[in-house]
């Protein structure tokens, strides 16, 4: 499996953490109220679930796939924007 892949999957796994840190926010404001605690929990899930994303970087380069120049954006690049490599090819 090549990196973009490797990285798409890391994508979508990050928008399934997304949405079940949201229903988890809003299940304990339901239920116990409102709660900055239930918030945080939520952001600190979020930023160690996504801590391998520095990870899927250019095999040739090294830049980092989910970067487009000092922007962070949540879909990883099929092709590298500083050397032009095809990310999506399969491995060889
Ligand atoms: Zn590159």
């Amino acid at each position: 499996m090549n990196v973009y892949r490797l990285a798409v999957r890391h994508a979508q796994l990050m928008l399934f953490a997304l949405l079940t840190t949201f229903l988890f926010v809003i299940t304990i404001d339901r239920m116990l109220g409102h709660s900055t605690w239930a918030f945080a929990v939520a952001i600190i899930v979020l930023v160690v679930a996504n801590a391998r994303m520095r990870h899927f970087n250019c095999p040739q380069c090294g830049k980092n796939l989910f970067f487009r120049g000092l922007l962070v954006v949540p879909w990883p690049n099929r092709t590298c924007t500083k050397c032009g490599l095809e990310l999506d090819k399969p491995s060889e």
